[in-house]
């Protein structure tokens, strides 16, 4: 009977490691345990047995019990083990793969140059004014001197919505509607930052859509010195402390007289470079006194009032600021070229 049950013991062991799964190890634990094991047999035999083969044979019985238990449990052990790390090696996360990290955006170079423009003019008592994007033929040119017929309007007729609707070409539109909702005329102080419209070929430097801020100054006994005061406080806020400037004659239809200014060149301290094309100079705007025609046109009484105005292109100053070679870059929105520009940097 005891080698009946060691040959049980055997044959349990020898079965138990070779189990594969959870579902093998209970068979094999009903095999050779359960009530219709071979073990459960013999074990109804012992009843024939004298008191002290009865003691022996328990003895071994429980020994063998005991043994296909043990081995039974630490397989099925092995086996869950083995399972949860199969599962951990299929779900496994890959740490080292990048997350999606959101890097907070800047402010575009053009509004960074707005801002500081619009800053120094708030803080000498501008009012900053917007103002539609597609305006009337009137406002655009008409009331600034510029009559239908006028050949100054070929560098500037452009995107027209009806005959008498378009894309204005320039923000002096914001100033003909400033001077004329004003119902009691009188003196002001007022910058227009905003975006035009041209038509032009698209190049490095040239762009059919551009910005610009012009400003406009209108009071009694207003003269050419103003003008220039305002100027060389711009100029020095936007080029450095250090910098002059200096007024060339030129035409506009809406200024009488009219000037390009040139501001001296930050790069080459005016020994003549890449940027001031070996002139020392770099032209940056264009300014005047209001014509007359212009004041009467608005409301405004031209023997009692004078003013001055200037037009400073945005792209031009941020250009020269940041070393900027394709305008371009300024509206295809490379996430690369944005990231160049931080305001605290300037
Ligand atoms: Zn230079």
């Amino acid at each position: 009977m005891i080698e009946k049950l060691n040959k049980i013991k055997e044959e349990a062991l020898d079965e138990i490691t070779k189990c594969m799964d959870e579902a093998s190890i209970n068979n094999a634990r009903s095999k050779y345990l359960g009530k219709k094991s071979e073990f459960t047999q013999v074990m109804s035999e012992m009843g024939s047995l004298s008191n002290d083969e009865k003691k022996e044979v328990g003895k071994v019985s429980n020994e063998v019990r005991e043994a296909i238990n043990n081995a039974l449990d630490n397989k099925l052990k092995e086996i869950k083990l083995e399972e949860l790390n199969k599962r951990l090696e299929k779900d496994k996360i890959d740490i080292t793969l990048p997350s999606n990290k959101r890097v907070p955006g800047t402010k575009h170079p053009l509004t960074i140059v707005r801002e500081e423009i619009e800053d120094l003019f708030i803080s000498m008592g501008y009012d900053v004014v917007d103002g539609p994007e597609v305006d009337s033929d009137e406002n655009c040119f008409e009331k600034l001197n510029l009559p239908r017929s006028h050949p100054a309007r070929d560098a500037q007729d452009s995107f027209y919505i009806t005959d008498d609707m378009l894309l204005r070409p320039h923000t002096s539109s914001m100033q003909v509607r400033y001077m004329t909702s004003m119902e009691e005329k009188h003196p002001f102080k007022m910058i227009c930052p905003g975006k035009t419209y041209r038509r032009d070929d698209d190049d490095a430097t040239h762009s059919h859509e551009f910005s610009q801020v012009e400003g406009l100054v209108v009071g009694e006994n207003i003269s050419l010195s103003d003008l220039k005061g305002t100027l060389e406080t711009l100029a020095r806020r936007l080029f450095g402390r250090d910098r002059e400037i200096r007024f060339r004659a030129s035409y506009f239809p809406f200024t009488e007289p009219s000037y390009e200014v040139d501001v001296s060149c930050f790069n080459c301290g005016q020994k003549g470079c890449g940027i001031c094309k070996g002139t020392g100079w770099i032209e940056i705007l264009g300014c005047g006194m209001v014509h007359p025609n212009v004041l009467e046109n608005c409301g405004f009484d031209h023997t009692k009032y004078q003013g001055f105005a200037f037009g400073v292109g945005i792209e031009r100053v941020a250009s020269l600021k940041y070393g900027v070679t394709n305008m371009r870059d300024y509206f295809t929105n490379d996430y690369r070229f944005l990231h160049n520009f931080n305001r605290k940097e300037m």
